[in-house]
């Protein structure tokens, strides 16, 4: 994905309340995007920019339980297949 492309594509967000451990690695990588809420990773947006900080947060997440899918098509950004 091109960083042309990254900037003009929008992503859903979803953390897994029952996958999540509660690391707080999500919200260290992107506090613009998560907070954690009695243990648990909370989205504090339902969808936003293509955001290179927002997919390393999913990517780097231990569990995978943060997805991030593009809006429209819904093809899955992360976790990876
Ligand atoms: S990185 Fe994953 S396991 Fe850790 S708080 Fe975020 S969603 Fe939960």
């Amino acid at each position: 994905m091109t960083t042309e492309t990254l900037e003009r594509t929008r992503w859903q967000i979803s953390v897994d309340q029952a996958a999540c451990t509660g690391t707080g690695m999500c919200v260290h990588a992107a506090p613009a995007f998560f907070q954690l809420v009695e243990g648990k990773a909370q989205a504090l947006c339902a969808s936003a920019d293509a955001d290179g900080r927002l997919l390393d947060a999913a990517l780097n997440c231990p569990v995978e339980a943060i997805r991030l899918t593009e809006a429209g098509t819904g093809r899955v950004i992360a976790p990876e297949l």
